[in-house]
């Protein structure tokens, strides 16, 4: 592994905790300009890169975080793809897992870095996790074996472990270890060395111009199941004006009552057109619809299974796919592909 003092890296500072401060007058926490983060990590200048900042402005809380977002953030990687090796993005944890998905479908051929870190403590403070976060970010992102870039896909760092964007889950808002794959092994660990695991990451066969797909239908719908679900509550989501895609977040390995008046709502949707997509609620494993009755009904209403993807992950693709393909039999047809890793 090799990084120069040439070594171009981009910083996009979007907002998040990694760059708050308290606020004494309203007692709440306020976000602060790179320049301040710059300053309370001083090591940044010892890395030995060329370090180079976009900030957004104003900076973000990563709940006010949406589609028009992702565009810009796509775009200043588009801008400035040929000029850097490698792009940080420091982003509130609360939507991480979403944009770094939303990304790695947006960013098709992407042949550099695209790491995506925060911190759960403002880096202000002195038990600041948002320091090695970011420490280490740079460094992945500038990575590079025989010139190449060791790890060129969108990512996200945290805690010691680079995990691949779209099958990451933000699972603790109180642990510094607060995301987690769990259906996709991490790509680099982090202690003494910084360990990569060649054999999981992504490299792209042949070199392929970066397209950047800025198109997203958000007509979709999550339905988590739970026992006791009332029909007018259901008929009220499937029948939300202008719904293309409905996402059910379903029991274990993607069961779902039996109910009569359920399998017909979702029979009438998908005959008038709509897409319905079977992810788990389960943290870890996969749909496998047919497996039990309570999945089969679903797979004979043409259900299309999510496999195991992340609730983050099958919503900003659903997202993608609406925005891009102008066939319904296309959405189904990449909802069962992996486009950028994100299913097994
Ligand atoms: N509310 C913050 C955000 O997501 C939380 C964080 O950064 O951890 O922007």
């Amino acid at each position: 592994m090799k990084s120069s003092s040439e070594t171009p890296i981009l910083i996009i500072y979007t907002g998040g905790t990694i760059g708050m401060v308290h606020d004494l007058k309203t007692n709440s926490l306020v976000p602060i300009d790179f320049n301040h983060i710059n300053r309370h990590v001083p090591e940044l200048g010892k890395l030995g890169f060329n370090l180079q900042s976009v900030t957004f402005d104003p900076v973000m809380d990563s709940s006010n975080i949406d589609p028009g977002t992702w565009i810009r953030m796509a775009e200043i990687i588009e801008e400035n793809y040929n000029d850097y090796d490698g792009f940080v993005i420091l982003h509130g944890t609360d939507t991480m897992a979403y944009s770094a998905s939303a990304l790695s479908f947006m960013l098709e051929n992407l042949a550099k870095p695209v790491i995506f870190t925060g911190s759960q403590l403002p880096i202000g403070l002195l038990r600041t996790d948002g320091r090695e976060n970011l420490l280490t970010a740079i460094e992945i992102a500038a990575a590079k074996k025989k010139g190449a870039a060791l790890v060129p896909e969108v990512c996200i760092y945290f805690d010691n472990e680079l995990t691949r964007g779209n099958r990451t889950t933000k699972y603790s808002a109180e642990h510094f270890d607060a995301f987690n794959s769990p259906n996709y092994p991490p790509l680099a660990e982090v202690g003494l060395h910084l360990r990569y695991n060649s054999e999981d990451i992504h490299y792209p066969a042949g070199k392929k111009k970066l397209r950047v797909h800025k198109d997203f239908d958000t007509n979709v719908a999550i339905l988590k199941l739970f026992p006791g679900i009332n029909r007018n509550f259901v008929e009220a989501v499937i029948n939300t004006t202008g719904l293309k895609g409905l996402i059910i977040e379903t029991f274990g390995s993607g069961n779902a009552p039996t109910y009569k008046w359920f399998i017909a709502e979702l029979k009438n949707f998908i005959r008038k057109g709509g897409i319905i997509y079977n992810v788990t609620q389960c943290h870890g494993g996969s749909v496998e619809m047919g497996l039990y009755e309570t999945s089969r009904q679903l797979l004979a209403a043409g259900v299309v299974s999510g496999r195991d993807i992340t609730s983050e992950a099958s919503v900003t693709k659903l997202m993608h796919l609406l925005g891009t393909c102008r066939k319904k039999e296309n959405v189904i047809k990449y909802l069962g592909i992996s486009l950028a890793g994100e299913i097994s």
